[in-house]
């Protein structure tokens, strides 16, 4: 089984992850938390460039450089777990290519999809949770958070709009593999969807 978390930046990926991945394993389920970008060494490297290179990157390179990322973590990470029978847990996949770079970057965003399943064989995850909140909100909770430059959380409000009106279209188009969260709700209470949703999908 094969989760992803969705949604802008600072919409609380990290924290709900931490979660889940504490309930799966008390409930006697092996996990692997992974993310993209940099879910391989190989992405790391790859991470490095996407996000603290200081300069723009043309649009069509970095969604090649987000594209390669996930072929190698796909390849390597992703399928052996799921081979293994493991749950995987990932922070970002493909959606969010199609919101960064699709929407965020005015690239099509039907291209984009296809790249990336291309990239990745046209492998799905079972859920998609999309942790949805306001760009405002997110800038807030970033902005009182301590960490280092991040040349994508420095983008403009604009941008983060179009990525998040964009997040929830995919969700629309495919409403069976996503959950919507409000992620403006306090911490507990979508832990407690997430957990519900999970729980009937592995009975
Ligand atoms: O989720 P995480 O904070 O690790 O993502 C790092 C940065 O990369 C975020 O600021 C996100 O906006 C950006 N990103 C992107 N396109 C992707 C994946 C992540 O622009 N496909
Ligand atoms: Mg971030």
């Amino acid at each position: 089984r094969w989760i992803t978390l969705e949604g802008g930046d600072g919409s609380g990926k990290t924290t709900q992850s931490d979660l889940l991945a504490s309930w799966l394993s008390e409930t006697g389920h092996e996990v692997v938390r992974t993310r993209e970008p940099g879910g391989s060494e190989v992405g790391q490297l790859i991470r490095d460039i996407v996000l603290h290179h200081r300069g723009d990157i043309a649009p069509r390179a970095e969604a090649l450089l987000y594209a390669a990322d996930r072929a190698h973590h796909v390849a390597t990470v992703v399928r052996p777990a799921l081979e293994r029978g493991d749950i995987v847990l990932q922070d970002r996949y493909l959606d969010s290519s199609v919101a960064y770079q699709g929407a965020g970057r005015v690239l099509d965003a039907t291209e984009i999809r296809d790249l990336s399943l291309w990239a990745a064989e046209g492998a799905l995850p079972d859920l998609t949770v999309l942790l949805d909140l306001d760009p405002q909100t997110a800038r807030t909770r970033l902005d009182s958070a301590d960490k280092p430059f991040d040349r994508l959380e420095a983008e403009k409000a604009e941008f983060h709009g179009r990525v998040r009106d964009a997040y929830l279209a995919l969700a629309a188009a495919e409403p069976e593999r996503f959950l919507v969260i409000d992620a403006s709700s306090p911490v507990d209470v979508i832990a407690g969807e997430i957990r519900a949703r999970v729980a009937s999908f592995l009975a």
